[in-house]
């Protein structure tokens, strides 16, 4: 549920506030002209519209996207977004925040992103998998395992990633088969896909709240955490703080929010919205409203559901020591500012979340090798490299007199910079 609507906010596309975040940086590293004016647009911007057979005979055209932003540290790399409001825009910040975060947590990759125009909880499952085969059809040789590699985000989940390279390596040639299994990461472990994918940006999300209570001389333990989005990363990150010892008080989606200040059994909560596809109404916790949820006491904000939530209008209603960003964009300009303004601490998205595409990353090294890795191993990969990728930005923020979104885009654009300048412009 959103207050973005009551929000008095010049209106800005998403796009346009991915730019702003970046012009600042590349004012505050002073950023080479001409890099900054390649890193300014996307390298491609591939949109189609595509026709799905529906379950009673009509065939409905779909609008599909896929923003390839950058490739200079490796190949393209984001998300696959399932949702009604999915446009060009969206889909342009959300690529160029995949090259920061890619960049900023040092693999070997670029950003992209995609997505279908549409309400996939309004369409049966023959649907869906149709619609997924004929997106990744129309998308052909615009990805591969050496080329661009997507993955789940809002909408989409494992058994998407599974029809994609299932569609992809059955329309490739048959010596290109095994590596073409590649072509997506977060796939079912039963397709190749990684143990301890599902919960890694959920993981990811509860290894920098660690981080930042360490710094803060404080625990995560007794830490009262509110969080919006039940999905991937908002149901991981509540069941992960909690087993971490925090306590999650206030919980909101797309169906409504709920709060109890003595702590909601996760797993009750889960059980509940598995079964009625809502949270108002689970006996563990109070349903409450949209701006109660907002301003929950607590240590904690974690958005981790869609962009522009913390606004001009909700960001005031904030008591949260540090927003740490599960989501993409969850922040608006305004929103950034009353935060700031209030000496709220912002953890940013392209640093928070970035948990899910490191553990992209090794279930791609996994199936380039044929390898299966231990969860311990994982895990332990996981946590040093989003915990270096942390230390990288605090030491930037500290040096530079910079916010951590500022720091963070820093380090991600120095290390782009510095891979310009040393292979220059072709030719
Ligand atoms: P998801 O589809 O699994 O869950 C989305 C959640 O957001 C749902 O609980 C839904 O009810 C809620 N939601 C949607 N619209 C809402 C609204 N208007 N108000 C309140 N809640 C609303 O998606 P996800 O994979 O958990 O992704 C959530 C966010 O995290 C997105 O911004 C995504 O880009 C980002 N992200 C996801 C991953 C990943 O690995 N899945 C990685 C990095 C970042």
């Amino acid at each position: 549920m959103s207050d973005t609507k009551t929000s008095t906010e010049a209106p800005m596309n998403l796009y346009e506030m991915a730019t702003a975040q970046f012009q600042r940086a590349a004012d505050a590293i002073a950023l080479e002209p001409s890099i900054r004016s390649i890193l300014t647009e996307p390298k491609n911007e591939i949109s189609f519209n595509f026709p799905v057979r529906m379950d009673n005979g009509v065939v409905r055209m779909f609008k599909g996207y896929r923003v390839q932003h950058n490739n200079i540290l490796g190949p393209y790399k984001g998300g696959i977004r399932f949702h009604h409001d999915v446009d060009v825009h969206e889909v342009k910040a959300l690529a160029a925040w995949m090259t920061w975060k890619t960049s900023l947590a040092g693999l070997p990759f670029g950003g992209a992103k995609g997505g279908v125009t549409c309400r996939p909880n309004e369409l049966s499952r023959p649907e869906l998998e149709r619609l997924t085969r004929r997106f990744t059809h129309a998308l052909g040789t615009s990805i591969g395992t050496e080329y661009d590699i997507p993955a789940p985000d809002v909408g989409t989940n494992s058994q998407i990633m599974d029809w994609m390279m299932d569609t992809h390596v059955n329309t490739v040639s048959i010596l290109d088969r095994t590596r073409g299994k590649g072509v997506v990461t977060g796939k079912s472990l039963a397709c190749g896909g990684s143990k301890g994918r599902e919960k890694a940006t959920g993981q990811g999300v509860c290894h920098i709240i660690d981080a930042w209570a360490k710094d803060s001389g404080r625990s995560v333990k007794g830490l009262k955490v509110a969080i919006q989005g039940f999905g991937n990363v908002g149901y991981w990150t509540a069941k992960i703080i909690v087993d971490m010892g925090a306590t999650v008080v206030a919980v909101m989606d797309h169906t409504g929010a709920v709060g109890n200040p003595q702590g909601i059994d996760v797993a009750g909560l889960k059980a509940y919205m598995d079964a009625n596809k809502k949270l108002p109404g689970f006996a563990g916790a109070k349903t409450i409203t949209p701006n109660e949820f907002w301003g929950s006491e607590c240590d904690v904000m974690v958005p981790a559901a869609i962009e522009n939530q913390i606004t001009g209008v909700t960001a005031p209603l904030i008591k949260a020591k540090v927003v740490v960003e599960g989501a993409n964009g969850p922040t608006t300009t305004a929103g950034d500012a009353d935060l700031a303004r209030r000496g709220i601490t912002v953890i940013p998205d392209i640093l928070a979340n970035s948990g899910g595409v490191i553990v992209s990353f090794f279930e791609w090294l996994q199936n380039r090798a044929s390898e299966y890795w231990e969860l311990e191993e994982v895990d332990a990969r996981l946590k040093r490299q989003i915990l270096e990728a942390y230390s990288n930005v605090t030491a930037t923020a500290r040096e530079r007199k910079l916010d951590f979104r500022t720091a963070a885009y820093a380090v991600a654009l120095l290390r782009i910079a510095e891979a310009y300048k040393a292979r220059g412009v072709f030719p």
